[in-house]
């Protein structure tokens, strides 16, 4: 999912699922904006997971230099994924660009983000089913190194999706928490 080069292509997304795109991220800034004072926790939790990303960055970079450029069956282009819930709570909170669409795309289509250099989307800014993603070629790999550079990157993964769970039921329990107030004013 993170290929070094195959080809550029435009957003899949018709103008009605753009708009639906962008209604609804603007309805979760707006909700988002409406509780921030409530929300330093999962704002914290957010940028650890920001930094974790980054941590993990340079290891999955390489795997990808030495796997991707000649790959038969691109894994941008092969499978679908999309942008979910975690992840666009993850973008509004540390203040991170929204993507201009989703990044669905038909099956055997390539994902809109990917570029002539790969994916055209930050490290950070990408799927997490993306970012977190290992293909048969890199396991084998990584099955090759020394045990601990395995478990260190199953660990980083593992606290990675565990931060996301916990910044969404922060928000999830900040939120009812504020409208039970108001219902009870
Ligand atoms: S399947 Fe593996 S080697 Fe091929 S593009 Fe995806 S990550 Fe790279
Ligand atoms: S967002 Fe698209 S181009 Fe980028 S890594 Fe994921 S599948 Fe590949």
């Amino acid at each position: 999912m993170k290929n070094d080069s195959y080809r550029d292509s435009e957003p899949a997304a018709s103008p009605g699922e753009l708009c639906t795109w962008r209604e609804s991220n603007c309805a979760l800034a707006q909700l988002l904006a409406r509780h921030r004072h409530a929300l330093k926790g999962a704002i914290a939790t957010a940028e650890t997971i920001g930094r974790s990303i980054d941590e993990l960055t340079p290891l999955m970079v390489a795997l990808c230099r030495r796997t991707c450029r000649f790959c038969p069956e691109p894994c941008c282009i092969t499978n679908t994924v999309w942008f979910d819930f975690q992840d666009l709570l993850f973008f509004h909170l540390t203040g991170a660009p929204i993507p201009d669409c989703q990044a669905v795309s038909e099956p055997k289509e390539a994902c809109p983000f990917l570029g002539h250099h790969g994916c055209s989307q930050p490290p950070r800014n990408r799927p997490w089913m993306c970012i977190q993603y290992l293909c048969p070629a890199q396991r084998t790999i990584l099955e090759r190194q020394q045990r601990t550079v395995w478990i260190g990157l199953m660990d980083k993964i593992e606290f990675i999706k565990r931060q996301r769970r916990l910044m969404e039921t922060d928000i999830t329990r900040c939120i009812k928490s504020t409208h039970r107030i108001k219902a009870k004013r």
